[in-house]
């Protein structure tokens, strides 16, 4: 199910090394110097969550000379996850779905490196880069000070907003195959390709259905149920949907008047709920506890998937679940000029909390401390959004909307959602 033709950062482990980051120095203090600054200092964004995609548009409403920015990720565009739901369901075009990081990247005056980052010390504050089997580019305005294709980065603030990813290690060690023969709901760009590959191939063989089991049965699965379910029927591909859930039951990320709403669509729908422990994804299909197997052709995993091993190793101080402790400045508890935000992060004392989780919101107080940091000023506390609607995407034009005990759904709710996710892309187009 894996394409030779995807970009595979990281997934086999392997690094090339490609070159050294030659900062000018000299050149930037005289620079500095003319300007009447001290020095020209370097602040470095790892990935494009959605904070770091609002640092990049407060660079670009107050651009700053004195700042060397340079943002590491590996594509040129950013896929919305909750639009690309709507993309599967044939509700919208991909077009709606992206965020042009190029155009972001010029505006804001940024350096980008399209590559991943594989290693992190956060004692000397360098990153290790990734170029993956398919080469990278570099561009940006501030690409005179490097040469080639840089191995390591150096920088005096670092910030981290990479999300978080599944690792073929850890996964072949928790579900053997799955890494193989199932396709991973992250990151959104890889599974839009290989699902629009999987959906082509079912129409060109028309006669027989195409199964598709999802595993994993959060907000997130629940979702591309719903999606997978709508897309097939609109492309008018014959099709039967299950969902395979162990002990959380289903939507229980959700609160309870909608994961009752959410179990009675899924019934509406005729998508087949299965409990029970995925032991084995094959080509053919799964193998549950309970010694029963599922036929399918397309699996779809959405879980598994853990802050990256190369923060574990960072030196950072990480919570049990690997993901970065910040205060509530979203600093690092270790190593005052390490930011992390979204869902690699984790507020001290505070496991349930989810410092930076709204990115919008985050990215106004994180590019804030970020500048502050790099001034020597004092910092600001974020304060988590406090958003309580939450929606479920139902497919065809539809959702489920909830606010503490009380919820609903309707076309009304689908409209709502949809005008807030591309509002939220608007806000990125400069
Ligand atoms: C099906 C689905 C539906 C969703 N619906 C909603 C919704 O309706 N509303 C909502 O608020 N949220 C929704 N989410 C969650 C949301 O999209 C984000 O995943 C979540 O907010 C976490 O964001 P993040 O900032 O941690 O990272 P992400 O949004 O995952 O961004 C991480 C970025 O870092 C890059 N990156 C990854 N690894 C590296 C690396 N090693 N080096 C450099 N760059 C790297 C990635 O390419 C990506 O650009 C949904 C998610 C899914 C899967």
């Amino acid at each position: 199910m894996r394409s030779s033709k995807d970009p595979d950062f990281g997934a086999t482990g392997q690094f090339e090394l490609t070159g050294v980051y030659h900062s000018d120095r000299k050149a930037d203090a005289t620079f500095a110097t003319t300007l009447g600054m001290e020095r020209i200092k370097s602040l470095l964004l790892l990935g494009a969550g959605e904070a770091h995609l609002q640092v990049l548009v407060q660079l670009a409403k107050h651009r700053r000379s004195d700042l060397d920015v340079t943002l590491v990720t590996p594509w040129c565009f950013k896929t919305s996850a909750a639009m690309a739901v709507g993309y599967v369901a044939g509700d919208h075009a991909l077009s709606d779905c992206q965020i042009n990081l190029e155009n972001l990247v010029a505006n804001s005056g940024v350096r980008w490196i399209s590559a991943r980052c594989s290693g992190l010390d956060a004692a000397t504050s360098t990153v290790m880069l990734d170029y993956g089997a398919h080469g990278a580019t570099v561009s940006g305005q501030r690409t005179s000070s490097l040469v080639g294709r840089p191995a390591v980065l150096t920088a005096d603030v670092l910030s981290i907003d990479t999300g978080t990813v599944l690792e073929r290690k850890r996964l072949e060690a928790w579900l053997p195959g799955a890494f193989d023969h199932a396709l991973h709901y992250k990151p959104t760009e890889q599974f839009i390709n290989r699902w629009t590959q999987v959906v082509n191939q079912a129409k060109s063989q028309p006669g027989s259905a195409l199964r598709v089991c999802v595993v994993g049965a959060g907000t997130p699965g629940v979702e591309l149920c719903f999606a997978i379910r709508h897309g097939l029927k609109r492309a008018g591909v014959e099709h039967r949907v299950h969902l395979v859930t162990h002990d959380n039951g289903v939507a229980s990320d959700q609160p309870i008047s909608v994961q009752k709403r959410v179990v009675a669509m899924l019934k509406k729908q005729g998508i087949t709920v299965i409990e029970a422990r995925c032991l084995q994804v094959s080509e053919q299909g799964l193998r549950l506890s309970g010694s029963t197997t599922l036929e399918a052709q397309a699996v779809v995993l959405a879980m598994g998937d853990e802050p990256p091993e190369w923060l574990a190793h960072s030196g950072l101080a990480v919570d049990s679940m690997g993901r970065v402790e910040v205060n509530s400045q979203l600093q690092s508890t270790s190593h005052r000029r390490v930011f992390t935000t979204g869902s690699v992060a984790a507020l001290a004392g505070q496991p349930h909390a989810k410092p930076g989780i709204n990115g919008q919101w985050a990215g106004h107080d994180l590019a804030l401390n970020l500048m502050a940091t790099l001034s020597d000023q004092p910092l600001n506390k974020h304060t988590p959004a406090n958003n309580n609607v939450s929606f479920v995407n139902c497919g065809g034009e539809h959702a489920i909307a909830g606010w503490g005990p009380i919820s609903s759904e309707g076309h009304w709710a689908w409209q709502l959602k949809r005008r807030q996710d591309k509002a939220l892309l608007a806000s990125y187009e400069l």
